[in-house]
């Protein structure tokens, strides 16, 4: 025997009328991109329930793809059985000495009969389950208060389920259900995890780096494709745009003073950030800043440099610590490209010292020595697209799906 399905459960709570509808559609699409790699299993939907048929796909294996979808609270393999009570308690038997394979411990047996139709009743589906268990192993007792394993059993109209295990999901929200944002995103720890985090409250997820060649490489920008890579496999296929940011980086280290130039130079990105996001239709920002990290993001460096844009900017890991992003930045695995000892634009020109609280009227003055639009309207006219995907030969064919 072997496990034919995995039961899907969602933060259902959370969700009303048409808002669940979408969310579970959104869902769904998601799952069957994120399965894309196990082409005999299927997405199903019905009666507020979502199951992975598996049709001979490894159950351990999806399950481990399951882990990083977004919108999943938690799910259990199960197995999917004809309503006959002889199959389904071997299929209970089946699933505890799974669940523990040394044959000691303790059980219980919880049954549902959402289908009134079936002749035998909960309490003693319950039994019989449990009986039948009991007498064909060694070493398991019943523990009705603390078991460690459940034989859950739900007998509905089509079939019965049972399942024994329950893995925790990823939590969040499916993503693409809240809108389009725009991820800046370094070669460094913070902003692929910023841009993980955002995804995990569902949203849609685009990136834009900057560079400033010759100064920085051709594996600077390498490093950041392969981090857009890695996210690809929480939020799926996403755009990078790539922007020449040279001519202003070094138009700003020759007129304004020392000081400020990290402070302007950080506005210039967040307004050719902003133009980027406009022309590609999203309405928020992402950035990796975490409160007083360095001169650039203390209270008051955030406060000057956020004046440029009236877009919301989402800085998930703004009160974290950074022991604890290079914790997620591990776990997701963006962890060791981060770490690669590129130049990113932002370290180049700059003096060793940086005003830790700059001031929105100075800025303000040093920039009128700037023609700023067009700075910002020549970095979006030559910005570079690159289409990410989680690997390059599936990129058409599941281009209508996103
Ligand atoms: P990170 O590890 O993400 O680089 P950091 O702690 O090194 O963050 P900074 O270099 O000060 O911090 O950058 C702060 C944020 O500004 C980054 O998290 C990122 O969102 C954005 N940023 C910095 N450099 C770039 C770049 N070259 N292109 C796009 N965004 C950038
Ligand atoms: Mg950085």
């Amino acid at each position: 025997m072997k496990y034919n399905h995995i039961l899907i459960r969602y933060a259902e709570l959370a969700l009303k009328g048409k808002n669940r509808k979408e969310f579970e559609k959104k869902l769904q699409d998601n799952l069957k991109f994120a399965l894309y790699s196990f082409p005999e299993s299927k997405v199903q939907r019905t009666f507020g329930r979502m199951f992975i048929e598996l049709n001979g796909e490894e159950e351990n294996r999806v399950s481990e793809r399951l882990k990083d979808v977004f919108g999943i609270h938690s799910f259990s393999p199960s197995l999917k059985i004809d309503l006959n009570q002889d199959d389904i308690n071997e299929a209970a038997l089946w699933a505890v000495r799974d669940a523990l394979p040394n044959e000691s411990g303790t059980f219980k047996v919880t049954a549902k009969r959402p289908n009134k139709a079936y002749p035998i009743r909960s309490q003693q589906l319950n039994y019989d389950i449990g009986s039948h268990i009991l007498r064909n192993t060694s070493g398991l007792t019943v523990d009705v208060h603390n078991p460690d394993v459940e034989v859950k059993v739900e007998v509905r109209q089509e079939a019965a389920y049972i399942m024994c295990k329950t893995i925790k999901g990823a939590g969040g929200l499916p993503i693409r259900t809240a809108g389009k944002v725009l991820l800046m995103l370094s070669g460094g720890i913070d902003s692929p995890v910023a841009g993980y985090f955002a995804l995990k409250r569902g949203v849609e997820l685009e990136a834009i780096h900057f560079h400033s060649p010759p100064f920085t490489n051709e594996r600077a920008k390498q490093k950041v494709i392969d981090l857009s890579r890695v996210l690809t496999k929480f939020g799926g296929s996403m755009k990078l745009h790539i922007i020449p940011f040279t001519d202003a980086q070094q138009a700003i280290h020759q007129k304004v003073p020392d000081k400020y130039e990290m402070t302007i130079m950080r506005r210039f990105m967040l307004r050719i950030a902003e133009a980027a996001a406009k022309k590609n239709g999203a309405i928020g920002i992402v950035n990796g800043e975490s409160l007083g990290q360095v001169a650039s993001q203390t209270l008051d460096s955030m406060y000057t440099i956020n004046e440029v844009t009236n877009m919301p900017i989402i800085r998930p890991l703004v009160t974290m610590d950074k022991l604890d992003v290079i914790k997620v930045a591990k776990d997701i695995g963006t962890y060791d490209l981060s770490i690669l000892p590129y130049e990113d634009c932002c370290t180049i020109f700059l003096p060793p010292q940086t005003k830790t609280k700059p001031n929105r009227e100075k800025a303000n003055l040093y920039e009128k020595e700037l023609n700023i639009e067009l700075y910002v309207q020549d970095a979006i006219e030559r910005m570079e697209t690159i289409k990410i995907t989680p690997n390059s030969e599936v990129d058409k064919e599941f281009e209508d799906l996103f």
